[in-house]
């Protein structure tokens, strides 16, 4: 089902994951705690930047959310992560710094 890209295993996507996670673990779909993944809040084919932490959100990836048990990033599928978001959260993750 994952489709590893080479970019989720870099070392330098890696720790910007981790300070990505390390500045919230709220997961941007659901909106609860311990999301253990990150992913482009505007999608790289839509000019979002690759490794900018701004432009990665944290996710509940494979494990899936402990709360309400959704595997957000599955369930978002293809779908812009924008669009999932503008849906779920009222979060205001693109009026930036
Ligand atoms: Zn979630
Ligand atoms: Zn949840």
């Amino acid at each position: 089902m994952a489709t590893d890209r080479s970019e989720l295993t870099s070392y330098e996507y890696r720790k910007l994951r981790a300070q990505v996670l390390a500045a919230s673990d709220i997961c941007i779909v659901c909106g609860h705690g311990a999301a253990d993944a990150v992913d482009h809040i505007i999608a790289r084919a839509k000019g979002g930047a690759r490794m900018d932490p701004d432009n990665l959100a944290p996710i509940h990836g494979n494990a899936g959310c402990p709360v309400c048990l959704r595997k957000c990033n599955n369930e978002k599928g293809d779908r812009p992560l924008a669009e999932v978001v503008q849906l779920v959260t009222s979060v205001d993750w693109f009026a930036g710094p």
